[in-house]
């Protein structure tokens, strides 16, 4: 650019174009011989184009797709991939029953990113984003794709013929990558992710420390997924509850209402590695009665199978330190909504 004048060369750096459903977008995609991606909110791609470290000939835009819009409650819950952080933040349903995957897309990132960034390009990034990835393990939900069959080109035809469209579901665990291309073939994208029902009595929160007061990537983070049992009605033992300050104090008391651990899940998000999950400590919480000692065992569980290492935001004692922080306010955050659903939590500053 010089001055105010752009020049022709960086206009035609690469061809947008905006199919307006899923077929014309694979067959696009499918006919494009040079180099081509999918955009969605463009908060990753652009910038990296910008940078010259990558040079698409086209861009397919899947933001005029009103099919990937859409956050709908059907069996469980179903996100369409082209649906923003932001949106996702300030659904009601998902602040409810899915309320980990709210904390996540409510602290990632700057506000004007989450106006723009989607779920699909948040988890196809070949660094996919640590935070909204290690919310949705905790639900295990299907990524739903949508591709065609390799087309052929026949002689004296224009155009792509006999590609087939169809779509697939794929486990999300195949998006913990490291670094490399999202587990997707050319002309596949990402439709929408699939999320089982939420049982009653199951709670999630999804904790992140960072260096600075600003919303960046994060130190650490933790993700929690409990179902509980109560011995007795606890409807009146929200205040009680939430005036304790100790852990060794919450932790008494939900053994005193024989609050029992029926299924868990927690996850430790790093980043710059796959997210942690521990099963040995999830081992030693479900079908116990939640007591100081068994939760004193789970975090040494815990504490035994991180390797933390010393890097140049954190040194590796202080991230031991402060991954037992982050999971105790996970779990404790989750019995929480788990009990009192309808309550806001407490303040997590209070232990
Ligand atoms: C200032 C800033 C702060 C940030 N802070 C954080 C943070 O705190 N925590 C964090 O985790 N992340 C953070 N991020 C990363 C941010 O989350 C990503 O930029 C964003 O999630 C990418 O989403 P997008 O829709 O804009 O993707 P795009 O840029 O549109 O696409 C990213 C990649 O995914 C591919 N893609 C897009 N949609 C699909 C689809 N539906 N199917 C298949 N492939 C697809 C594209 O081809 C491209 O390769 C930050 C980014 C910025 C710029």
């Amino acid at each position: 650019m010089k001055g105010n004048v752009i020049e022709e060369d960086e206009l035609s750096k690469y061809e947008l174009h905006t199919p307006r459903n899923i077929k014309e977008a694979v067959e696009l995609m499918s006919s494009i011989e040079e180099e081509a991606y999918y955009v969605s909110g463009g908060s990753k791609l652009i910038p990296l184009i910008n940078q010259n470290k990558v040079a698409p000939k086209h861009l397919i835009s899947l933001k005029e797709m009103p099919d990937l819009r859409g956050i709908k409650r059907e069996k469980g819950l179903r996100l369409g991939s082209g649906a923003t952080l932001f949106e996702v933040a300030h659904d009601e349903f998902v602040r409810r029953y899915y309320t980990a995957l709210f904390d996540a897309t409510n602290e990632l990132g700057p506000r004007e990113i989450r106006r723009v960034a989607t779920l699909g390009g948040s988890i196809c990034c070949a660094v996919p984003s640590m935070h909204l990835l290690c919310s949705l393990l905790l639900f295990d939900p299907d990524v739903a794709v949508a591709g065609m069959d390799p087309p052929t080109h026949q002689h004296g035809m224009t155009g792509v013929q006999g590609g087939f469209l169809y779509g697939r579901f794929m486990g999300i665990e195949k998006f913990v990558i490291d670094g490399e291309q999202p587990p997707l073939k050319k002309q596949e994208f990402v439709k929408e992710f699939v999320l089982p029902p939420v049982w009653e009595k199951t709670g999630s929160a999804y904790v992140k420390v960072s260096q600075k007061k600003a919303k960046d990537l994060g130190l650490l983070a933790a993700g929690a997924r409990i179902r509980v049992s109560a011995g007795e009605d606890l409807s009146q033992s929200r205040n009680a509850f939430a005036g304790m300050n100790a852990l060794s104090d919450v932790f008494s008391a939900l053994e005193n209402w024989k609050v029992k651990c029926e299924e868990v899940l927690i996850l430790l998000g790093r980043p710059a590695a796959p997210p942690m999950r521990f099963r040995n400590a999830e081992d030693i919480l479900k079908g116990n009665v939640i007591s100081p000692k068994v939760f004193d065992d789970m975090i040494g569980s815990v504490l035994a199978d991180i390797a933390p290492v010393t890097g140049i935001t954190a040194e590796a004692w202080y991230r031991k330190e402060i991954a037992e922080i982050l999971v105790s306010r996970a779990l404790v955050k989750g019995i929480d909504r788990a009990l009192w659903p309808d309550e806001k939590v407490r303040p997590e500053s209070s232990w």
